[in-house]
């Protein structure tokens, strides 16, 4: 995807603080951070939100092994992390290229405000 800002993350044409990579999965750091950890983990093929990516379960299924290898790796689940996803403007969506926010490293306030 030409215009796309996590595909260009992809190829290297802008830099991100990557912690994570396999053959598929990419992950780095949020420059935005909305919590004391805050990481994003994507699929290296494009797609717009998770409802797109739910026709290819094979996908979703690997980036949740990427966050669950990465998590575990950096022994995050007894202090337990927070993954979330959104899906257009309600939920203010702003990159379309479905990402998965990792949060952590703080206690997290509910959802919904
Ligand atoms: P969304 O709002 O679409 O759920 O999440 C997009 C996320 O991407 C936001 O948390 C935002 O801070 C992050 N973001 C936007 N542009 C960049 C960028 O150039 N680099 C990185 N690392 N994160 C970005
Ligand atoms: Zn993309």
């Amino acid at each position: 995807m030409d215009n796309c800002l996590f595909c260009k993350i992809l190829k290297n044409e802008i830099p991100a603080k990557k912690i994570y990579e396999d053959d598929v999965v990419f992950g780095f750091v949020d420059i935005y951070p909305q919590a004391k950890t805050h990481l994003l983990f994507i699929h290296k093929s494009h797609t717009a939100n998770i409802n797109e990516m739910a026709n290819d379960p094979k996908a979703i299924g690997e980036v949740f092994q990427a966050i669950q290898k990465y998590t575990r790796s950096e022994s995050m689940e007894q202090e337990g992390f927070r993954v979330v996803t959104n899906l257009g403007p309600l939920a203010g969506q702003t990159v379309f290229h479905t990402h998965f926010h990792v949060l952590a490293g703080e206690k997290l306030g509910r959802f919904g405000s």
